[in-house]
């Protein structure tokens, strides 16, 4: 029987105890890995081991995948009506609003992210999905199609089991975009979360348990990406996998399911996102909306509005006001749980040392620092919000994304200057613009190669719209009813109706 671990916390933000399994969860019950394997989870503030808990391989993937298909097959699909399934997800979003505390305290000690924020966008995004996606489970429908002497009707059905993967970054939202589309119609999953961030994904496996799921329509196998991972991607009894995180990996997940059994990929990868400032803009709106393009989830954000291209008119005041409102936010850098933090601990050593490797490469090619630029404090993993200038859209740090708190600020004359840098990527996640005139904001916005265009917004997801990338951040689509059409396979059905 794997280990239960508990966490008492006594800190300003929060104060209680939390209690995990360390195990698999496979068909409803804890389970340990076949081969006994485990991975160490860091708190990023401190650097200090948390605990270990379990690292599955291929024998575990393909005990989920077996109790995947037979939950499919007896309990769930169309064995279980599609308001029954909203019910139980509406449940399971209950009891995650019940726990809200307890995760929003698992994610920042496990993810560096602030006690508050964590509660108040990660948990309570999660429950807004799971809800939004409940309500779509009794809503599933086909069409019927005029034939000549014949009765047509397509039918939405469901892939049966479904391979999930998904980032550190957002371990519960990520979890949230996987689950509600994918329950709601009717597939069951084996998904997993990263071996970095696993504490909140092994926590909800209790309340699925607790909301009344049947055994083995969630299964969750945590591990490495070599062996977990790439035992799911390679599977030839799961028909659909869907992944988030980087463009590397995504690579790799395409080429392992077309290998394998030519399985459905739905990838969700990284983005390099310019942020476009017009003259015209309400530059105290500006801002703060670019400051929190970049700086929300200390830079860790797949959309982060990471390259920010200023109008010529606008360029001095801009840099000075948004140079000082960082310094003031980087002054709120601190433990997770402090009161007034705002700006935690990259997740981890090696993500540190990547972002810190951006800003030397950023110096050495002659970018000026305006910010940061240094690391916060002498433990954990917390770099200075950092602000650079000087920038070509030739170098490192405006080319490749960097997942830190890293601006680039580059001047432009024109729209169509504006226009050309912001489309100079091999990414296309997303974008923001900035400006009061609403016909400049509508042709920059139909003008830009991306998924999702903010306008004198940032990283403002909602449910109901749809999330996705063009290029090379990724295939498909999540959030929306768009989602529920990545999660199902339309069959025609002809009918005669001549004898
Ligand atoms: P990553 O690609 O390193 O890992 C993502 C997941 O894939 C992890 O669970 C990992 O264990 C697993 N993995 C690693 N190698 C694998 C393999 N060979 N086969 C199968 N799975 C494998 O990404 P990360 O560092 O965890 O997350 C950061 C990246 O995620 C960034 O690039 C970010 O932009 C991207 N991201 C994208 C979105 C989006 O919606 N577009 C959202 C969040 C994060």
């Amino acid at each position: 029987m794997p280990a239960t671990y508990t966490h008492n916390f006594d800190t300003p933000a929060y104060k209680g105890s939390v209690t995990v399994n360390t195990g698999l969860f496979i068909g409803g019950k804890w389970v340990d890995p076949v081969q006994g394997g485990s991975v160490e989870v860091v708190n990023p503030a401190t650097g200090k081991v948390i605990i270990s808990v379990a690292a599955g391989t291929k024998e575990d993937v393909d005990i989920a995948v077996k109790t995947a298909a037979q939950a499919f097959k007896t309990s769930w699909g169309y064995k279980c009506a599609g308001a029954q399934r909203g019910k139980l997800i509406n449940k399971l979003a209950d009891l995650l609003e019940r726990d809200i505390d307890e995760f929003a305290a698992l994610e920042a000690l496990n993810g560096g992210k602030v006690w508050s924020i964590a509660k108040a966008a990660d948990l309570k995004g999660t429950i807004d999905t799971l809800r939004y996606y409940a309500g779509w489970a009794d809503k599933v429908q086909g069409k019927t199609i005029e034939v000549k002497g014949k009765f047509a009707y397509t039918r939405h059905e469901p892939y049966g089991v479904v391979g999930q993967i998904i980032p550190w970054n957002f371990p519960m939202y990520m979890l949230g975009w996987k689950l509600g589309p994918a329950l709601a119609t009717g597939n069951t999953i084996v998904l997993k979360p990263s071996e970095i961030t696993p504490l909140t994904a092994l926590k909800i496996c209790d309340l699925v348990n607790e909301a009344g799921f049947p055994p083995g329509v969630v299964n969750i196998v945590n591990g490495y990406g070599t062996t977990v991972g790439q035992a799911i991607t390679e599977h030839p009894d799961i028909q659909k996998v869907a992944f988030t995180g980087s463009t590397l990996v995504g690579r790799k997940v395409l080429k392992a399911a077309s290998e394998s059994n030519l399985k459905v990929v739905t990838l969700e990868l990284g983005g390099k996102s310019p942020t476009v400032i017009f003259d015209d803009a309400n530059l105290e709106k500006t801002i703060k909306w670019a400051a929190f393009g970049i700086f929300y989830n200390m830079g860790q954000c797949c959309t982060a509005g990471s390259r920010i291209f200023v109008q010529e008119g606008i360029y001095d005041k801009f840099l000075e006001k948004f140079t000082a409102h960082a310094t003031e936010f980087s002054q709120k850098t601190g433990d997770p749980f402090g009161t007034d933090v705002q700006h935690g601990p990259q997740v981890s050593q090696t993500q540190f040392d990547r972002v810190m490797g951006y800003i030397e490469s950023a110096k050495k090619e002659g970018a000026k620092i305006h910010i940061g630029g240094e690391r916060h404090g002498d433990e954990g993993f917390f770099i200075k919000p950092t602000v650079f200038t000087d920038c070509t859209t030739d170098m490192k740090i405006t080319q490749e994304e960097i997942f830190g708190p890293v601006a680039t600020i580059i001047k432009f004359k024109t729209e169509e200057d504006a226009i050309r840098m912001a489309n100079d990527t091999t990414y296309g996640l997303a974008c923001h613009i900035f400006t009061e005139n609403v016909s400049r904001a509508i042709r920059v916005a139909h003008a830009l190669e991306a998924g999702t265009a903010w306008v004198n917004t940032a990283q403002t997801t909602e449910v109901s719209v749809p999330f996705g990338g063009y290029k090379q951040s990724g295939i498909g689509r999540e959030l929306g009813e768009y989602a529920l059409d990545t999660y199902t396979q339309v069959k025609g059905v002809h009918i005669a109706l001549d004898e």
